[in-house]
């Protein structure tokens, strides 16, 4: 059981080539010592990055570019890997171009928001439509026209507003709460990611570590993080701090390694929520739409007090939304006297003409899927894929533990037990060079930074296969058993590598 208050407490409960290709190495082999492990992993690592580096030329040139111009040559630390980041040209359906033109199976999707593929028509056809409107208009119609279908279709969802991203909308939704309730804690979970805000920046691993530089003690003393799925650890939390406004969680725990939650853990989460006057935040930024077209809340039949969304509600616009309970909204309803709390919010682009068009016909399209069985399809065809991976990985014994939740998955090149705190010890680099060679092949199954897999109503059965082929391809021509024992040789699993970003440098 562990529970850790920002200030300081914690709540918890072979032979491959020499750019060696595979030769009929079995499992339950010992195949080599760790000296010969690290010579191949070495040889696999080199001959990996020189296959990228023969098809990503004009990449490299943008690399070279864009490093004297943006910070880091991209726009964000996700999007940048080693030895340098894709640079893409275009996407259509379920694949994006690069700039050398190869094309690829995007299952990376942004990390998410195109949840309808590349540039769905019906998505484009109405930014098309709204061009005459102008970009930005005061009070437009069609914000409310979005949260009528958005009311439509999440359950707990009684006021929305609209903001910019998934950031602003977890900002809002605990501003909401501290009003509502006069106190200032917010419990979050290790593992789960809940933006950029100095507040949230904080365990993503289970050592409950700030993950950036920059960020006060004082700004994250509101912040006390709890082991996940421990109700336990929560109840301590809660009883150990009278001060909590407010529990925030992800469903999916996508950033955690995508454990997702049980409906039972939800439920003792609400009622120990509930029990307290304690208000339940679901950031649904991943899951929203994305599980079911009612999120997670619908597929759990839990339902939180205040809800956020963002990726998939734009469908690649920028458009985020935080929605709930009227009597707490309403604390955002300037003209309510009854209202206990006055909060303000406001953000210049809150109703973007762009977003809120393509918001509008995503969510038109989510409802219209949903109708049709899409979702269900969808969510099978994810099962396959992880089901295929599986097999893939087991029959060359290698080491692959597949998380598969709605439409996502995410791999663990390991034996461990599977775990949020075991997995975060596994090195990432095997990980990260299994996706550069998928590169290679033309599959962006996820960035070598990261780990997020996802399928989109624009996925065939057909990609399905080739991502399977393909990875066929590269498992019978690396010996990853031999990368991912020269991996743990290197660093031993006693501490924590969960996040890319920090400890994942793909050399
Ligand atoms: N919450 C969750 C669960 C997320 O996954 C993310 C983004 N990955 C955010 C919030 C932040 O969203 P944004 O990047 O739009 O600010």
């Amino acid at each position: 059981m562990a529970y850790i208050q920002s200030s300081g407490i914690l709540y918890h409960g072979r032979r491959m080539l020499g750019s060696r290709l595979r030769s009929g190495t079995q499992k339950g082999i010992s195949l080599a010592s760790g000296a010969a492990d690290a010579a191949d992993a070495d040889a696999i690592g080199r001959a990996i990055r020189e296959g990228y580096e023969r098809r990503t030329g004009g990449s490299a040139a943008q690399y070279a570019r864009g490093a004297r111009a943006l910070a880091g040559g991209t726009t964000g630390n996700l999007r940048h890997f080693h030895p340098y980041p894709l640079y893409c040209s275009s996407g259509s359906g379920s694949r994006m171009t690069d700039v050398d033109g190869n094309v690829y199976v995007d299952c990376f999707l942004c990390n998410g928001p195109l949840l309808l593929g590349h540039g769905h028509p019906a998505i484009v056809e109405a930014m098309r439509q709204h061009e005459s409107m102008g970009s930005l208009i005061l009070n437009p119609p069609l914000a409310t026209d979005l949260a009528e279908e958005i009311q439509r279709c999440m359950p707990s969802a009684e006021r929305i507003r609209f903001l910019n991203s998934g950031t602003e909308a977890v900002l809002t939704a605990v501003r909401l709460a501290r009003a509502f309730t006069g106190k200032d804690k917010i419990v979050k979970f290790l593992g789960h990611y809940h933006g950029q805000d100095d507040q949230f920046l904080v365990g993503l691993d289970p050592t409950g570590k700030s993950f950036s530089s920059g960020i006060p003690p004082s700004a994250t003393s509101t912040s006390i993080q709890v082991s996940y799925d421990d109700t336990e650890a929560l109840i301590a939390a809660l009883d150990g701090n009278p001060d909590v406004a407010a529990i925030i969680l992800d469903p999916a725990m996508h950033a955690g390694g995508l454990w997702g939650s049980s409906t039972e853990y939800l439920r003792a989460v609400r009622e120990a929520a509930s029990a307290r006057g304690v208000i339940l935040i679901f950031d649904e930024v991943i899951t929203g739409f994305r599980l079911s077209l009612g999120g997670a809340q619908a597929v759990h039949g839990v339902m939180p007090d205040l809800a956020t969304y963002a990726k998939a509600l734009g469908a690649g616009e920028k458009l985020a939304a935080v929605a709930g309970r009227e009597d707490l909204m309403q604390a955002l309803d300037p003209d309510r006297p009854s209202t206990r709390a006055a909060v303000y919010q406001s953000g210049t682009g809150n109703d973007g003409t762009y977003a809120l068009a393509a918001g509008l016909a995503a969510v038109r399209c989510y409802r219209d899927l949903d109708v049709g069985g899409g979702y269900q399809a969808l969510i099978a065809r994810a099962e396959r894929l992880a089901q295929g991976m599986r097999v893939a990985f087991s029959r060359r014994g290698v080491p692959c533990h597949v998380n598969q939740l709605g439409p996502m998955l995410q791999l663990f090149l390991s034996d461990a037990k599977p775990g949020f705190e075991a997995f975060s010890r596994v090195p990432s680099g095997p990980l990260a060079l299994f996706y550069l060679a998928m590169i290679n092949e033309g599959i962006l199954l996820s960035l070598p930074t990261s780990n997020h897999v996802y399928l989109s109503f624009a996925h065939s059965d057909e990609d399905v296969a080739q991502i399977l082929e393909k990875v066929a391809t590269v498992l019978d021509r690396y010996d990853f058993r031999a990368v991912i024992r020269a991996a743990d040789e290197a660093s031993p699993r006693s501490e924590s590598k969960a996040n890319p970003l920090i400890h994942g440098r793909l050399r």
